[in-house]
């Protein structure tokens, strides 16, 4: 109990509480001065003619002048939002002393006034202790300590006074008065802990709402983060993407995007395994971060790609993104291993190439896959040129789409010769289609659309069928080389179905080889790996294509089951000049410790035909001999050949 009542008359520590107490009193305590004015100015009326002026208009007027001077103060004092919670309570501690001097300076002035006047000057002295006192407890509900100060030092010395007195109906009056003011008390004391517990319950409140708004935010930034290289993911990426582009169109202003694609991560990945490649991306991931700021937003897509966004863009942001593919071909250190990727990246600019989200995503990354193609470690700007290349292969895809495969799909065939023999080796099967809306359209072109659409193995299909049925009519000497593309090799189904052609047809899987391009195998390495064997059960050969133009040759000709070599026809090219005659001779020595036929593709002069046959290349194929024909022709070709070589045959080889 007498823990409880030092409790009360205490003044709280607890900031939530004290700043609560001083909102309140603040509306309350000048109203509690005017309350003061107001009964002592009736008093003072009731007095005027009977006692001595110092009493009464002098004392009003001293009480008049506190009053207002502290109504000021309190109105003056800062807001409960603006006040430290310190200057809060060092303002709850003046008031409660305060109050409790003005209780004495109120008692003794009562007394004062009793001794003035007849009984109902008496009785209205009475009646203002009660009303102030009860005043006082209501104004002063937040703060108990002043109001029960209040009471305790007006009440109990009046009831003395008329106990003392004996006056038997003042002491009733008294008594009635301390009566009334205690319950008063008791009922402050209850409104105040209902009080404390609400101030205590909305600070619990707002505890645990900025606790929710803060693991809404860890939420939101987990929601918004790439878990490996700690950069702003996808969904950030898109949701930024949306915003700038708005932000663009309203200020009449410019925007770009772009896509970072690193350049051989998936053969570096399938090299030297995930743990590995997941290390490689978290260095990218930071040495991007060094480009990102307030109007230079860079984000993870996915896998090996990366997003970037520029806002309102003044400088040349195609060197913003050659300076990142810079930056990511420098070699990289990890786990004592120094290793070098690459990355080409597109961009396009809004409003010069799209003004929709999506459609400058695709530009962007339609011009990061052409870098890509054509020249590596580059970052183009999206254009003209490129808008047409995509308008042309929309017409390719759309007519492939609407196509009679059998109908317009032929096959033709280029011989691989022996140089040593001369002799026809095998042929390689290159597909051919003419559309019926834009006429021949090569076949670099409709494999891309038609693995684009997912229609590959439909065209692989009935090429093949073609090929074999035509094979079948040819030399039994020779050998079938069937392109195939890297979805087929990893598509159980087009693998099952090349089993049956070949089935039906009759031919020995042993006379067919099936070439590949490195591409095709980064795709998904384990399951093209799984597709060679599987086809190599049966007896047929693989063929690496295109090899020297890859970047992980070494490593997959070493891993993966291949015969034979196809060097790219790049080599022959730079066969003129010293340095291309050292790579070709040294790759020829690579495959003979691998135990590798090699095959020199694209020979189109004697010059090159001697050049390649001098560093000992047994195969060759290429315009010098024969360019692709179809089966007709090829059997005219074979007619001629047995008749009447060649003449520049016949002059280097002296048939
Ligand atoms: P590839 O497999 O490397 O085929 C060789 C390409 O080089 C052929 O082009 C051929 O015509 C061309 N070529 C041969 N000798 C010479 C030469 O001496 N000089 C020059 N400049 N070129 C020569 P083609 O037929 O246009 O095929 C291009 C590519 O399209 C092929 O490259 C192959 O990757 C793909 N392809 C062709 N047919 C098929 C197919 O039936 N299926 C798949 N998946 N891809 C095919
Ligand atoms: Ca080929
Ligand atoms: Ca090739």
């Amino acid at each position: 109990m007498a823990k409880t009542l030092v409790g009360w008359l205490a003044i709280s520590k607890e900031p939530s509480l004290i700043l609560a107490q001083y909102r309140e009193l603040k509306r309350q305590v000048p109203l509690l001065y005017t309350l003061l004015i107001l009964n002592a100015s009736a008093v003072t009326y009731t007095h005027f003619a009977y006692a001595p002026v110092w009493v009464t208009v002098g004392f009003l007027g001293a009480l008049i002048a506190t009053c207002g001077w502290r109504i000021i103060c309190w109105l003056r004092a800062p807001e409960a939002h603006a006040v430290t919670v310190e200057a809060a309570r060092a303002q709850l501690v003046s008031t409660t002393i305060l109050a409790g001097i003005l209780g004495a300076v109120f008692l003794v002035w009562s007394m004062l006034m009793n001794q003035y006047g007849g009984v109902e000057q008496q009785a209205h002295v009475a009646l203002f202790i009660a009303a102030t006192v009860i005043g006082c407890i209501f104004c002063l509900y937040n703060l108990p300590s002043a109001a029960m100060l209040v009471t305790a030092i007006v009440t109990v010395p009046y009831l003395l006074y008329y106990l003392w007195r004996g006056d038997p109906v003042f002491t009733a009056m008294a008594l009635n008065i301390a009566l009334v003011t205690g319950v008063m008390v008791r009922v402050l004391l209850n409104g105040f802990g209902a009080f404390t517990n609400m101030i205590r319950s909305k600070a619990e409140l707002v505890c645990k709402q900025e606790e929710t708004q803060r693991l809404s935010a860890d939420n939101a930034h987990l929601a918004h983060t790439d878990m490996l290289t700690g950069l702003p993911n996808r969904r950030f990426f898109f949701n930024r993407f949306e915003q700038w582009l708005q932000d663009a169109r309203r200020e009449n202003g410019r925007m770009a995007v772009g896509v970072l694609d690193l350049d051989r991560f998936k053969a570096i990945n399938d090299t030297y395994g995930h743990a590995w490649g997941d290390r490689l991306l978290v260095e990218v991931g930071a040495r991007l971060d060094s480009f990102a700021s307030e109007r230079v937003s860079l984000a993870r897509l996915g896998g090996d790609e990366f997003g970037v966004l520029f806002a309102d863009p003044i400088g040349d942001v195609r060197s913003a993104g050659q300076a990142m593919c810079d930056a990511l071909s420098r070699p990289f250190v990890i786990e004592g291993q120094t290793i070098s990727i690459g990355c080409s990246a597109g961009i396009a600019t809004y409003p010069d190439a799209g003004s929709a989200v999506h459609e400058l995503f695709d530009r962007s990354d339609y011009a990061a896959y052409h870098m890509k193609m054509n020249e590596r470690g580059g970052c183009a700007l999206f254009s003209f040129e490129h808008e047409n290349i995509i308008r042309s292969e929309r017409a390719v895809e759309t007519a492939l789409l609407a196509a009679d495969l059998d109908r317009e799909l032929h096959v033709c065939y280029q011989p691989i010769l022996c140089t040593h023999s001369c002799d026809v080796l095998s042929v390689e099967a290159l597909g051919r289609w003419t559309s019926p809306s834009l006429g021949p359209v090569p076949p670099d072109r409709f494999i891309v659309a038609a693995e684009k659409l997912n229609i590959i193995h439909d065209i692989t299909i009935a090429l093949f069928r073609k090929a074999l049925r035509e094979f079948g009519a040819m030399p039994p000497s020779i050998r079938l080389s069937f392109n195939l593309s890297a979805k087929d090799i990893t598509s159980p189904e087009t693998l099952r179905q090349l089993m049956d052609l070949i089935e039906e047809g009759g031919i020995d899987p042993k006379r067919i080889t099936f070439e590949l391009t490195e591409t095709a195998l980064m795709r998904d390495f384990h399951a093209a790996v799984r597709g060679i064997q599987s086809l190599r059960a049966l007896g047929a050969r693989f063929a690496l294509d295109d090899f020297g133009v890859g970047y992980s040759s070494l490593g997959h000709l070493r891993r993966l089951p291949f015969d034979k070599v196809k060097l790219d026809r790049s080599f022959v090219e730079n066969m003129e000049e010293s340095f291309g005659r050292n790579i070709f001779s040294g790759i020829l020595a690579l495959c003979r410790t691998l135990e590798l036929d090699c095959v020199a593709e694209g020979v189109e002069t004697e010059a090159q035909l001697a050049w390649v046959t001098n560093l000992g290349c047994q195969r060759v194929q290429g315009y010098f001999f024969a360019k692709p024909m179809p089966a007709l022709e090829l059997a005219a070709w074979f007619l001629a050949r047995t008749t009447s070589p060649t003449p520049a045959v016949v002059s280097r080889y002296g048939l």
